[in-house]
């Protein structure tokens, strides 16, 4: 049933490709909003121009759009609390902080950077590292500190100013956590952060918190990094009167690296080769680029079963479980404290899984792009032939081309290393007369080839052991595809005794020397 107060918002930056976490915090919140009944939003904060990064923003919804993970409210997805996009609510922002200047929760400061850097610096040896706060503010160039003759001079001047929140000197912040529990700040403990700056942008804690409020959003549900943040947040709703409606909050558990020693980051892909991304991002240099889930041969379906498992668990045994699934079984109560390994291989079981479970249809439309162009044309039902003899055998989506490519050309590596023993040119007429038997099946299907193969075996008393690997390196250049008697029936006689002449070639060149 749908419930148009419960709304859950992902919040990302542009600030280049979103890591495999922040998919994950789009996940949960979506999951959970699936579950409830409530909306999904995504809102675009992209008030620091400084880390703005072109192209960052179409890739999140993107990667979004991959994941099936829709947002009902977004850029360009519509909805009624927009804008979105946080760079378009500047009006808004200004609004909030002249409200907050008034009551006297904020306030002017005229510090430069250089300043700033310079108490920075001075204070470095000392015991007491240099803060903004209820300390220092007094000693400081701001509108708490000067003379309101001076402000107004400064002001009148546009003389270049930030916004300070006014932090008070001595409470304490209870942040009621769903996942922590209390999490009690005190205030002594907290600067008097930015809200507004020199650019006259708003920073992240303003804006978050004026659009959390604004978009009626009920659950705040982000990465523990956010965590200390949270405490100014809750001064902010207070600041503005509204810390009795304030939205609940859960902070999700790190992601570790796949050792579990400390947090996963975006340069451990590159460093062990696997995808931390959901889909590839081109940076401009090859540093900067970085391969994604998608490249690497996941399905959406697969990647986000993983990333479920990732912080929460349904408290069964059950591993697999559809989208559906998921929001059937999600809620925030499993959702654990402890950091969460991210297990490459446990994410390509996941896959595996995923592809074994899939219809062969299904698989072949997945393929279908990404055939290669020399494999051209091919038929969709030799496709659903293709996928339904090589799923099982495959890990990623990239596995069947590269493991079944002799589905679609000739054989180019034989390992004939398990047949070097077997091998004598008189093998040939055996298997030319074998194949012979073998036009007369009727049906043509495995299990006549299979019956007519055991009959001449017996016939001739000839081995299994010594026929069957000569075909399989014959018809597939490997010991480890699909079974022979799949291949033959799929291929057809003339296709396997083609293929079966030009191994001999071979294995005469290369076993006989
Ligand atoms: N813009 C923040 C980020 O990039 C959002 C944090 C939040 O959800 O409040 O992750």
């Amino acid at each position: 049933m749908k419930n148009s107060s419960l709304r859950f918002r992902f919040a990302p930056s542009p600030t280049g490709a979103l890591h495999i976490g922040g998919i994950r915090t789009a996940l949960y919140n979506y999951l959970l909003a699936k579950k409830l009944g409530g909306t999904f939003i995504l809102r675009i904060e992209d008030t620091d121009q400084s880390r703005y990064v072109e192209g960052a923003e179409k890739y999140i919804i993107d990667s979004l759009k991959w994941c099936g993970i829709t947002p009902a409210e977004g850029p360009g997805f519509g909805g009624e609390f927009g804008p979105y996009r946080q760079s378009e609510r500047t009006a808004i922002y200004d609004e909030y902080i002249a409200k907050l200047i008034l009551s006297g929760h904020a306030y002017y400061a005229f510090d430069t950077s250089e300043e700033l850097e310079k108490y920075r610096t001075e204070a470095e040896n000392t015991s007491r590292p240099f803060k903004y706060d209820s300390f220092t503010r007094l000693q400081l160039n701001n509108s708490l500190a000067l003379p309101p003759e001076t402000v107004k001079e400064y002001l009148e001047k546009n003389m270049p100013y930030t916004v300070r929140l006014k932090v008070p000197e001595d409470e304490s912040i209870h942040v009621q956590d769903k996942i922590r529990g209390e999490v009690i700040f005190h205030s002594q403990e907290l600067d008097d952060k930015v809200l507004r700056k020199a650019d006259g942008l708003p920073t992240y804690h303003l804006a978050n918190v004026v659009d959390d409020h604004l978009m009626g959003i009920s659950h705040v549900i982000r990465g523990e990094e956010w965590l200390p943040s949270t405490a100014h947040h809750v001064l902010l709703y207070r600041a503005f009167g509204l810390e009795d409606n304030m939205p609940e909050f859960a902070h999700l558990p790190l992601i570790l690296k796949p050792t579990g020693n400390g947090k996963l980051s975006k340069r451990d892909g590159v460093k062990l080769g696997i995808p931390v991304f959901p889909i590839s991002w081109v940076g401009e240099s090859e540093e900067s680029s970085f391969t994604g889930f998608r490249e690497a041969g996941f399905l959406p379906e697969a990647m986000l079963n993983f990333l479920a498992f990732l912080g929460w668990n349904p408290g069964t045994e059950q591993e697999i479980f559809t989208i559906d699934q998921l929001v059937e079984a999600f809620d925030i109560a499993h959702i654990g404290k402890a950091g969460a390994r991210f297990d490459y291989e446990k994410a390509k079981w996941f896959n595996q899984q995923y592809i074994i479970h899939s219809s062969p249809e299904n698989l072949a439309n997945l393929l279908l792009p990404l055939l290669p162009e020399k494999y051209k044309p091919v038929s969709q039902d030799y496709l659903i032939s293709f996928c339904k003899l090589m799923q099982e055998r495959v890990v990623t989506i990239n596995d069947f081309f590269e493991n079944g490519y002799y589905f679609f050309e000739p054989v180019h590596t034989f390992d004939t290393k398990n047949i070097a023993k077997k091998w004598s040119p008189a093998l040939k007429q055996t298997i030319q007369n074998l194949i012979e038997k073998w036009s007369a099946c009727s049906p043509f299907n495995q299990e006549q080839i299979q019956l007519s193969f055991d009959t001449f075996m017996q016939d001739n008393q000839l081995k299994t052991g010594d026929i069957l690997p000569v075909f399989r390196i014959g018809l597939a250049g490997t010991m480890k595809g699909p079974a022979v008697f799949d291949l033959i029936e799929l291929w057809g006689m003339q296709e396997v005794s083609n293929r079966m002449n030009k191994a001999f070639d071979h294995f005469d060149k290369t076993l006989l020397s």
